[in-house]
């Protein structure tokens, strides 16, 4: 099952890269496994998949120890403070970097534990008020101060853009965010090569607007059960 759905996906994003003059070598695709169980995580990694993100640290760090070492994690849901020191030596890329404050702490916690991660910066898009990430806005008067943080590295930005149940209703969300990044490096002088965007439903479009990382979960795994996953047992801290 997963097996057939990978297939699928990576012919889908090789024709999207094709059509926007890339090559599918360019666009990373990441496996999102929050709330499956680490069964369907090892049948995903026998499939020959071995990039997962997952939105909370806890479900996470529950999982990893249960999956063969060469499995890479990424966070893409939001990080709170209390879990960035659990949350560092665990994923290799965090793309939910939120708030300035939030970008801070975690550059002091990384020095303390001699870490240098990387990030992406979400950005909230279209200014939902439900959403987390910086507005365009908060971004550019953060940006300067979020460039002398000697341990974070920001490697480009991410984005959810509002639910729509067509694919093409996300292009303009796309399209912003690659024009953002585009102004964002060209205004500050820094290389900002990744753009984390596009899910099950819109993932073709992010492509074709230069989505360098998708972040599949439904369209892989099929529909999400229950809520986040909790090895069985007693509760234990
Ligand atoms: C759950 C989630 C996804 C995957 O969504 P699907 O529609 O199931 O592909 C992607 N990105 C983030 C941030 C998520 O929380």
């Amino acid at each position: 099952m997963f097996a057939e759905n990978l297939e699928k996906i990576r012919g889908q994003i090789a024709e999207a890269a094709a059509r926007s003059g890339r090559s599918a070598d360019c666009v990373t695709l990441i496996a999102v496994s929050k709330t499956h169980n680490p069964e369907a995580i090892l049948e995903a990694v026998d499939a020959g998949q071995l990039l997962f993100g997952e939105n909370r640290v806890q479900e996470a760090r529950a999982k990893m120890p249960l999956l063969p070492s060469r499995v890479r994690w990424h966070l893409i849901g939001h990080l709170q403070s209390n879990k960035i020191r659990q949350a560092l030596p665990a994923f290799e890329r965090i793309h939910s970097m939120d708030t300035l404050a939030l970008a801070r702490e975690t550059n002091r916690i990384a020095g303390e534990l001699g870490l240098f991660p990387k990030v992406f910066l979400e950005i909230n898009v279209a200014g939902e008020s439900s959403k987390f990430g910086f507005t365009p806005d908060a971004l550019r008067a953060g940006m300067e101060e979020l460039l002398t943080l000697d341990r974070v590295a920001i490697d480009g930005l991410m984005t959810i853009p509002p639910y729509a149940p067509d694919a093409e209703s996300s292009r303009r969300y796309f399209v912003r965010l690659r024009e953002l990044r585009d102004r964002l490096a060209s205004e500050f002088r820094v290389p900002l090569p990744e753009l984390s965007m596009g899910m099950s439903g819109d993932f073709a479009v992010a492509v074709e607007e230069g989505a360098t990382f998708v972040r599949i979960g439904t369209a892989l795994f099929g529909e999400r059960r229950g809520k986040a996953w909790k090895p069985p047992g007693p509760e234990v801290d």
